[in-house]
């Protein structure tokens, strides 16, 4: 039987746990896979890592990886992905909003020969404005920007062949947006639409801060169009100069220099546009140096503390040396 595996990010979700659990697993009884679940612990404050410990021992299909601080959605899942060992992966969240109802389609998208199987968030009206109206503006600005188009209302739920995964893992870029990064790779894909129902418990765990951050990476990582806005505003100055010096030498040439407004006020409404140009151009350098900056340092997504793996197999990873 073909190994499964999935890989759910877990952030202070104690209230949500077991019911995802018990869900997740009544889903997939009947299925003819094997299975394992990498719960990734984000450094969580509350009681995640001792329910999801609990579960490691009742049931040794659950293997949790403790990270040693809040790394953020993307770099748990990483570290979860980095993990799994299955011929199939699934990521979905830890909440219940990626329905586990949705797997054995999947899984059938998957033996019908598709590579990566996608799900897509119907507009959900039960979502506040905020974040609906954020999500709207935000897929259609880095489809319009981006080099890589990034399906609108995409969710890390989806499902990932072995072959597409290790192509994944082997980007080594530490600003991921993983459905930006899916969607570069390519391969054969399908998408499956669904109604988000809501969380199990809690509130969300994608503070203001965090969706800022994606939102950043997605763009800066994906698309080159903001060191271009600098470029054609500088030209667009420099026609604007061209135009002021033409138009100032044909005073001397009609030889009525005298006739010359001062104006003071064009004067200084030029160069408050041409400082605010100039500052704005600046700041999105800086954020690709920024960026550039931080890859460089090739530090790792994420810092593992402990983890609770498979009992009956060595890990082979990081001890071929
Ligand atoms: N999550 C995480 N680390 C974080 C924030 C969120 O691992 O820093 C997990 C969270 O526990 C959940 C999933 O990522 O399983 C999606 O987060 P959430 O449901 O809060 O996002 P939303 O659905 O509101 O966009
Ligand atoms: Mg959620």
């Amino acid at each position: 039987m073909r190994l499964v595996s999935i890989v759910i990010p877990m952030y202070n979700e104690q209230e949500a746990i077991p019911d995802f659990y018990s869900r997740l697993i009544a889903n997939l009884n009947a299925l003819d896979y094997r299975f394992e679940f990498w719960f990734v612990n984000d450094g969580s404050k509350d009681g995640t890592q001792e329910i999801l410990e609990s579960l490691h021992a009742a049931d040794d299909r659950v293997r949790v990886l403790q990270l040693s601080r809040n790394f953020g959605h993307q770099a748990a899942l990483s570290a979860g992905l980095a993990e799994a060992r299955g011929e199939l992966i699934i990521s979905m969240d830890g909440d219940g909003q990626h329905p586990a109802e949705m797997i054995p389609e999947m899984l059938r998208m998957a033996e019908a020969g598709y590579d990566i199987v996608l799900t897509q968030r119907l507009p959900d009206q039960t979502e506040n404005l905020f974040k609906r109206s954020t999500s709207r503006i935000f897929y259609g600005l880095i489809n319009k920007i981006g080099d890589t188009q990034t399906l609108p209302g995409g969710a890390d739920f989806r499902l990932l062949t072995r072959q597409v995964l290790d192509n994944l893992l082997a980007m080594p870029e530490y600003h991921r947006f993983l459905r930006g990064m899916v969607a570069w790779l390519g391969f054969k894909s399908v998408i499956l639409p669904f109604s988000p129902p809501p969380r199990i418990a809690g509130a969300s765990k994608y503070s203001l801060k965090k969706m800022f951050r994606l939102a950043s990476d997605a763009i800066f990582s994906f698309s080159m169009l903001p060191l271009y806005i600098g470029l054609s505003a500088g030209l667009f100055f420099l026609v604007l100069a061209v135009i002021e010096a033409v138009y100032v030498l044909s005073f001397w040439v009609r030889g009525d220099v005298s006739t010359l407004e001062p104006g003071w006020s064009s004067l200084m409404f030029m160069l408050l546009i041409i400082g605010a140009v100039l500052m704005i151009i600046l700041g999105f350098i800086g954020v690709y140096v920024g960026y550039i900056f931080q890859e460089v340092k090739h530090r790792p997504n994420y810092v593992i503390w402990k983890k609770n793996g498979p009992s009956n197999q060595s890990d082979s990873k990081g001890d071929s040396l």
